[in-house]
């Protein structure tokens, strides 16, 4: 399962922050994932579940930001959103080709320590 991995990696990355920051416990966890990001945010909140209680951020909540996906037609400079999909198609003009603004994100935006 892909979205695992990408969890695995952001716990670990979070837990290296907690021991830099000398924190003792992680109390949140802000992901933004984005439409186009090829990851699905249920998926992702499933695999952080299923990791987070045997690590050090046992107690740690997860919020996950979904980004709506916005891209730019190339034609009319259009910006619309094109949903979740390859395809990008100028509701306007239906010139296929875009500029992609928002939807890529996948980050770790804020950790905080209690
Ligand atoms: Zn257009």
């Amino acid at each position: 399962m892909h979205e695992l991995g990408i969890a695995q990696a952001a716990l670990q990355h979070v837990l290296a922050q907690a021991e830099r920051a000398g924190a003792a416990r992680v109390g949140r966890i802000v992901l933004r994932i984005g439409e186009l990001s090829g990851v699905d945010p249920d998926s992702l909140r499933f695999a952080f579940e299923a990791i987070l209680p045997t690590s050090a951020a046992a107690d740690a909540q997860l919020e996950i930001e979904a980004i709506t996906a916005v891209a730019r037609c190339r034609s009319c400079n259009l910006e619309y959103s094109p949903g979740p999909t390859a395809l990008f198609e100028c509701p306007h003009c239906r010139a296929l080709g875009a500029d992609i603004l928002h939807g890529r994100e996948l980050d770790l935006v804020r950790i905080d320590f209690t």
